[in-house]
């Protein structure tokens, strides 16, 4: 390769590709990143909870079918990860408790996005915004970098000793959600950056990268029906994370999921449902202890309820079970049915019974009226399957010698796959963890070198 050669081209400037390229500049190397949008950050923009799960035995517990040396890699990763935050100045908050069985810091993302692009560029290496990868440049099956085109329409090819592809996932695409995630996936709202669109995929499988397995879900949140997201602000202020304490029941009037384990969790199994919607039912008490609460310590509680309320969504206040009986045909749901089942549910409840789908963590009747009711639907964060990489975050191929590295091609953050099937620890920390391993592998490993 030439004397213009980097040793990494990052293709994607969110979470995982800023660490990664500002890694790298911290060490000595040569990179430049090109980012599709006319500004750097991606959905890590949004995000605010750098956290995984505690523990190895853990994440396995939370995440059984998840790729385990990836699992280990996490966890053992995380705390180099938050020590290399706080190595910048960024501010990173005491630990505290996420999701019940996680651990995690505040951090200020766009302090430390915006550190790792000064950093970058500080150091003398190169950030492109508003620049498109047209195709990544191979030879003999070694990639070499990628032609990419600037914003003044014209190419420029950058060569590259590795190159990482870390644009975020394809959720974006609604066909790419038909195809790998479920067929009801196209229709489901984007809860994101618009511009993860599975770019990094396809230009990954073009150079014989293999992609993993492919119902591995995704993560996402229960927001209200219909509403548009177009506003980023609703990403946090619309999502019903109290569905954990509320009920569900689908356009059949049935309960399908145990509401309690997450409302991640749940989201996943109301896209599977008829139509993919629900009708998401609280009481006062609820509404009191989570609806108008905090969710996650350090962010305050916003009264959700009356947001989607103002926001357009389909939503009631019941006085009584009874009038779950009148609700509105046009609604789709079979209202009476739904009265009995509240009833039921809080009959057994009350007693100590068992009640179906059972409820493993709050197992409370909802018996203070008034009732809140809003329809929810599935909407997507990131897609959990993607490029089958290794600890040192390695893109693999699937031939039938087994899994080998693509030589010269990394992956990272939501382009990457086999972490996370069908469950969640955290969307930030591997990013990190991984933009840091491609950091390490290209600041200290050449392509001929691999090989297993
Ligand atoms: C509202 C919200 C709240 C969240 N809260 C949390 C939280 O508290 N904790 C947590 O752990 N996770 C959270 N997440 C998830 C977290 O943001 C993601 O998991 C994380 O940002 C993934 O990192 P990434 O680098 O893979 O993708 P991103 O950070 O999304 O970066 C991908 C980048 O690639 C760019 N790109 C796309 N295509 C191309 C291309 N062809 N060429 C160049 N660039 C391209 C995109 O524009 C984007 O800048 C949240 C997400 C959202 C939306």
């Amino acid at each position: 390769m030439g004397a213009e050669t980097v040793d990494l081209l990052v293709i994607g400037g969110g979470m995982a590709g800023l660490s990664a390229a500002a890694r790298v500049a911290a060490g000595g190397g040569r990179v430049v990143l090109v980012e599709k949008a006319e500004r750097t950050g991606g959905s890590a923009r949004f995000a605010g909870f750098v956290w995984t799960a505690p523990s190895v035995a853990e994440l396995r517990r939370v995440n059984p079918d998840g790729d385990p040396e990836l699992a280990s890699a996490l966890v053992d990763g995380f705390a180099g990860g938050v020590a290399w935050i706080r190595s910048l100045g960024v501010d990173c908050r005491p630990p505290v408790p996420v999701l019940g069985f996680g651990r995690g810091h505040q951090v200020d993302t766009n302090h430390y996005l915006d550190t790792c692009e000064r950093l970058i560029r500080d150091r003398g290496q190169e950030v492109l915004t508003h620049t498109r990868t047209r195709s990544l440049v191979t030879e003999n099956g070694v990639v070499k970098g990628a032609d990419c085109v600037l914003p003044d329409g014209s190419t420029r090819r950058i060569e590259a000793t590795w190159t990482l592809l870390a644009t975020g996932g394809f959720q974006g695409d609604p066909g790419l959600r038909a195809e790998y995630v479920h067929p009801r996936a196209a229709d489901i709202a984007l809860r994101a950056n618009p511009h993860s669109r599975g770019d990094g995929l396809s230009l990954g499988r073009g150079a014989g990268a293999a992609f993993g397995k492919k119902d591995a879900g995704f993560y996402g949140h229960l927001m209200p029906a219909g509403v548009p997201l177009a506003d980023p602000a609703r990403f946090v202020d619309l999502a019903l994370y109290y569905s954990e304490h509320a009920l569900l029941f689908d356009t059949t009037g049935e309960r399908f999921v145990d509401e309690t384990v997450g409302d991640h969790l749940t989201t996943m199994a109301l896209l599977e449902r008829p139509q993919a919607r629900g009708l998401l039912i609280a009481d006062a008490r609820v509404h009191r202890e989570w609806i108008s609460a905090s969710y996650v310590a350090g962010i305050p509680g916003v009264d959700k309820f009356q947001l989607c309320h103002r926001a357009g969504a389909r939503c009631a206040v019941a006085d009584t079970l009874e009038d779950f009986a009148s609700m509105p045909e046009e609604w789709g749901y079979p209202g009476a049915a739904i009265r009995d089942r509240i009833e039921e549910f809080n009959a057994a409840a009350a007693a100590h019974g068992t009640t179906t789908p059972g409820r493993l963590l709050d197992h409370r009747p909802l018996d203070e009226p008034p009732f809140y009711v809003v329809e929810a639907a599935p909407a997507i964060t990131f897609t959990f399957g993607g490029l089958l990489v290794d600890a040192g975050a390695h893109a693999l191929s699937a031939g039938s010698d087994g899994r080998a590295p693509v030589p010269g091609l990394l992956a990272a953050g939501a382009d990457a796959g086999g972490l996370y099937r069908r469950a969640y620890a955290g969307g930030l920390a591997p990013a990190l963890v991984f933009g840091l391993a491609a950091a390490r592998t290209a600041l200290t490993e050449t392509p001929a070198a691999v090989g297993r």
